[in-house]
């Protein structure tokens, strides 16, 4: 693109929504200002959430990959973790990205200022600097991507150091004997696992009959056989009614038709139950900006406000809360502001959470289809007839399509197995390319890779998959 604009922006926020459009921002020639408390570009993303969390994560994977192995004939001893060690690997990733980004905002000559950001006016920010003093900056447009914070309960309200949200899980202070995890969403299950491949005792509590309850059931089915095996309990439809600190612990009461032990004590309690959008900046009320009732600033699909000079991105706007859903918004922002004909209106965004199978889908999901009434055929194919799979002794997983009957247009995704992360991607191109089921059958997919169970899983549409037997009818 070789526009040029000579408009003043700023961004208040620096996550990977903040700085995605700060930096399109400078390279489509706009002067403009970041404006984040940290000490480099990287948000809740970079600093407490996506990288921490999956840099863990890989850790976690090799332990339980080193102790399926015997599997396999390699015996491999009981790993001993350094804790202060692993904790400073994860630091020093986080470092290196960070301080990229920050080097990146450099070369673009991106203004970056370390501070906290509150309107004056629609135009006009007053900025509280890390090192004390004050600014007043105006702008002609503004950007708002301040993301989210956990959601707390005021029922798990406690004062102790062994109460966790998602960050202080990603301390790693200790390896806790035993960790109560509430909430089954993806918070709950990445950092779940990650505790208890480090030798923990992790009890997930779901207050919803199923976890990963936005998740289409089938693909949730084999992480949650895996994680029975890995976990002490998972805990279905069952809610925690107090909690109590008693002497080196947690005690915690349970609620819910099935509960076996009313109360349990724990050392600690990681509290995961959804996040809550940071809509509330000091002096919006002085803008036009408005905030709907679950607390997400609204906006069209050039994501301005009701403010003509502001504009709003990522978890502040509505969900999915997910860092490339923001990054893509935050381009979107920019590119109106610039004065391009775009709008946020993807056909796929695709949602991956990073446990031991990892579960991902884009586009539509069948619980979706099934609210909406809406025909669709599903096409499955079981990872035990992938060659690949057989070979990484991970058959559990499962690649579906779902299609449109009558089109043969591919509207959505799903995929279970490990590395369903990565393969996604191949689902979100052909969604967004309107590929058929035919597409995707005829492409050529390398062997022996889990990239052909998506092929595959298009020759189960039209019922001629290599690797699986469909007898004919009749
Ligand atoms: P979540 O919405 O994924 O899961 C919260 C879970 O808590 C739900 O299953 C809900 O039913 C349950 N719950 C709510 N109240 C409860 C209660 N009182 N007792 C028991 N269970 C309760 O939320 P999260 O795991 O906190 O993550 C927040 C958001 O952060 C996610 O929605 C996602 O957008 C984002 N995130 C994404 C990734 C990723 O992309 N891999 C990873 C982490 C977080």
């Amino acid at each position: 693109m070789s526009e040029t604009s000579n408009l003043n922006i700023a961004v208040v926020g620096g996550g990977p929504g903040g700085y995605a459009a700060a930096f399109l921002a400078a390279d489509l020639g706009m002067s403009v200002t970041l404006i984040d408390p940290e000490l480099n570009p990287g948000g809740v993303c970079l600093y407490r959430g996506c990288i921490p969390s999956k840099a863990l994560l890989h850790v976690a994977k090799l332990v339980e990959e080193a102790e399926q192995a015997k599997n396999w004939g390699v015996d491999f001893a009981q790993p001993k973790i350094d804790l202060s060690r692993l904790r400073s690997w994860k630091e020093g990733v986080v470092k290196k990205l960070t301080g990229g980004l920050g080097q990146l905002s450099k070369q673009r000559k991106v203004q970056y200022v370390q501070g906290m950001a509150a309107f004056e006016n629609s135009t006009t920010l007053r900025v509280t600097k890390n090192g004390g003093g004050e600014d007043s900056l105006t702008f002609d447009k503004i950007i708002i991507a301040t993301g989210s914070r956990p959601a707390a309960v005021p029922t798990l309200k406690l004062d102790s150091p062994r109460m966790m949200d998602s960050t202080g899980a990603l301390n790693l202070e200790d390896i806790p004997g035993s960790l109560l995890v509430v909430g089954g969403g993806y918070i709950g299950l990445e950092l779940g696992s990650v505790y208890a491949a480090l030798g923990t005792r992790v009890t997930v509590v779901e207050m919803l009959p199923g976890l990963l309850p936005g998740a289409d059931r089938d693909l949730v089915a084999p992480l949650h056989k895996r994680l029975e095996k890995m976990l002490e309990a998972i805990l279905l439809n069952t809610t925690v009614s107090s909690v109590k600190a008693e002497g080196d612990g947690i005690r915690v009461t349970f609620e819910g038709a099935n509960v076996k032990e009313r109360e349990k004590v724990f050392d600690r309690v990681l509290v995961s139950v959804g996040r809550k959008p940071n809509s509330e900046i000091p002096g919006l009320d002085k803008t036009q900006v408005k905030v709907g009732p679950k607390g997400f600033i609204q906006v069209n699909k050039q994501l301005q406000t009701d403010d003509s000079a502001i504009f709003a991105i990522g978890d502040v706007v509505g969900e999915p809360m997910l860092a490339h859903k923001a990054s893509h918004e935050g381009r979107v922002a920019v590119e109106a502001i610039a004065g391009h004909k775009v709008a946020f209106e993807p056909n796929a965004i695709p949602a991956v959470v990073f446990t031991d199978p990892e579960v991902a889908w884009c586009g539509l999901t069948e619980t979706q289809a099934e609210k909406e009434g809406r025909e669709i055929k599903v096409a499955k194919f079981p990872w035990g007839a992938s060659g690949r799979a057989v070979t990484l002794d991970r058959p559990e997983g499962m690649t579906k399509l779902l299609v449109d009957p009558q089109t043969e247009r591919v509207l959505g995704v799903g995929i279970v197995g490990a590395g369903a992360g990565e393969l996604i991607a191949e689902g979100v191109l052909a969604i967004e390319m309107a590929a058929l089921a035919r597409d995707v059958a005829l492409s050529i997919h390398p062997h022996p890779t889990l990239s052909e169970t998506i092929m595959e899983s298009a020759e189960v549409f039209f019922g001629t998959s290599t690797h699986v037997y469909r007898p004919k009818r009749g």
